[in-house]
């Protein structure tokens, strides 16, 4: 163990297991197909592989460095940590919540973005615009993510499922839980017409609020 056996991250690992254990009644996953993070100094704290949420505990949630070495204990890290480490080698945000929840993830096989249905998509910095599928943990998703990811806290993963950021991960989660609602809205929407949109004028506007409101800076896309 390093760091001479003190344990690291530990506030971190305890907010990842308290938010994994939500995940299956929040309705964001399948299985144990959703994975959280957090990120401090150069370390990130990650959901283990394998391991049902309900037996999470902060002793179980892994360490790791910013290439994925396991930093403390023997620990296996979420198959998608790849997918987290991209987005924090090119961003300063400090939490990552990654789901496969089921109306985002019908939304990334059909439409090329989730327009502006509600205005609280105002939260996730907008239009949420869908990555074309790669390989996770590729570098082509990296770049697709980069790209998708610009001014936005929100990403549709083509064929995949969906990632929302935040300057914390309570924050994160509320937008994986908001991006969710909105696919559904959306999804519900379509079904029976072509529904109304707000403006994006109108959602920068909301957007700006937010951040007054909340005093959210910190954590704005
Ligand atoms: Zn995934």
């Amino acid at each position: 163990m390093g760091n001479g056996g003190r344990v690291q991250l530990q506030r971190e690992r305890e907010l990842i297991a308290e938010f994994a254990r939500r995940l299956r009644p929040d309705g964001l996953v399948i299985g144990t197909a959703g994975n959280l993070s957090v990120r401090s100094g150069d370390l990130v704290a990650v959901t283990p592989s394998g391991l049902d949420y309900d037996e999470l505990t902060p002793a179980t949630i892994c360490v790791v460095d910013l290439e994925g070495r396991v930093a403390q204990g023997r620990c296996r890290p979420s198959s998608e940590l790849p997918l987290h480490l991209q987005i924090y080698a090119r961003s300063d945000t400090a939490a990552v919540v990654h789901t496969h929840s089921p109306y985002a993830t019908v939304l990334g096989t059909v439409v090329p973005e989730l327009p502006p249905i509600h205005y609280l998509i105002a939260d996730l910095g907008g239009r949420v615009r869908v990555a074309p599928y790669a390989t996770p943990g590729s570098q082509e998703l990296a770049v697709h993510l980069e790209v998708a990811l610009a001014g936005r806290a929100a990403v549709l993963l083509a064929n995949h499922g969906a990632i929302t950021i935040a300057g914390s991960l309570v924050r994160a989660y509320s937008r994986s839980l908001l991006l969710e609602w909105l696919s559904a809205l959306y999804y519900r929407a379509r079904v029976i017409g072509e529904p109304s949109l707000v403006g994006d004028e109108e959602v920068a506007r909301v957007g700006r609020f937010l951040r007054e409101y909340l005093g959210t800076d910190r954590d704005a896309p």
